[in-house]
């Protein structure tokens, strides 16, 4: 375990067997529907679950990415800004957004209501975590791979001050490390 956690909330193997079940999943459920989803991961977060997830879904998807922020240090603060846009259009296409986690879930809110705007006909949200005890808007993930508890965590893409995303583990930061 890194030097600056405090505990491991989630460990590699788990988000590796969560993955696989989520990939099974949304495999099947785009195989019942008529088209297939572009993949969008949101910048940076999402890379790492985003990795491990496609692995698992059996279909010839498309991939695509999106850079927005809504968040500084570790409060949720305004609206959401576009930093990098997508590729390719979306018109007539349904997306299925892969996230690190939803925490106030205004960030969500906002990113779909955008790919609703330039034309998604479908937009459906994975997300590796989510903390329902700090929602404020009203959204959820059609896909979650693990619920967490009210407190800022690191890795597997998640940061703290663009640090610990590449740790293979989600967990919580020592307190001296905030001071
Ligand atoms: P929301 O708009 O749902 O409040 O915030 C979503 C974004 O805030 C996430 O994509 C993530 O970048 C960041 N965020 C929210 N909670 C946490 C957390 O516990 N740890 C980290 N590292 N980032 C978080
Ligand atoms: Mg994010
Ligand atoms: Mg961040």
């Amino acid at each position: 375990m890194h030097q600056d956690m405090k505990k491991i909330l989630v460990s590699e193997d788990q988000i590796i067997a969560r993955s696989k079940e989520l990939g099974k999943q949304i495999s099947e459920d785009y195989t019942c529907a008529k088209e297939l989803p572009l993949v969008v991961g949101l910048l940076k977060g999402s890379v790492p679950f985003l990795a491990e997830l496609i692995k698992h879904i059996d279909l010839d998807v498309c991939i695509d990415f999106m850079d927005v922020s809504s968040y500084e240090g570790t409060e949720s603060i305004g609206d959401v800004k576009v930093n990098m846009d997508l590729s390719s259009s979306v018109k007539g296409i349904p997306v299925l957004l892969v996230e690190d986690i939803i925490d106030t879930g205004r960030t969500l809110k906002e990113v779909t209501r955008l790919l609703k705007n330039k034309g998604a006909s479908d937009v459906k949200v994975v997300s590796l975590l989510d903390k329902p005890d700090r929602r404020t808007v009203e959204i959820e993930a059609d896909y979650v791979g693990f619920v967490v508890p009210n407190e800022f965590v690191v890795g597997f893409g998640l940061d703290y001050d663009q640090k610990y995303r590449t740790l293979p583990y989600v967990g919580v930061l020592k307190d001296e490390v905030y001071q």
